[in-house]
């Protein structure tokens, strides 16, 4: 299934370049042979499309997916650490600061004995 729609675009475009080249090396008095082919070439090639296109559709789903994952378990970290998990309270006037600070940013009171 995964073969069948690319191989009827490329049948379809292949009887369809070989029609149009046919026509276009024809003789006026010659009647075209495979012009047909351009016409069943058309829907070979729209069919294809349509048994591609699901394929191509899942296929960027299924990149972005794994994309947005990514970010959003990056950006949840990012929020756990800079709201909750990281976080320490002045003993002093009670500031919330992060974690590494080594003074507190409201009172300026020192966290070396913390
Ligand atoms: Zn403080």
């Amino acid at each position: 299934m995964k073969i069948i729609g690319p191989f009827m675009i490329i049948i379809g475009l292949a009887g369809l370049g070989f029609s149009i080249f046919e026509f276009l090396t024809l003789d006026f008095h010659e009647e075209p042979k495979y012009f047909w082919m351009s016409f069943a070439a058309m829907p070979i090639i729209f069919v294809g499309f349509i048994l591609t296109m699901p394929a191509i559709q899942r296929k960027i789903l299924r990149e972005n997916e794994g994309l947005i994952k990514g970010q959003s378990r990056i950006i949840g970290e990012g929020f756990k650490e800079g709201f909750v998990g990281k976080q320490k309270y002045c003993t002093n006037c009670g500031h919330s600061q992060n974690i590494n600070a080594k003074f507190c940013s409201e009172c300026g009171a020192s966290f070396k004995n913390e």
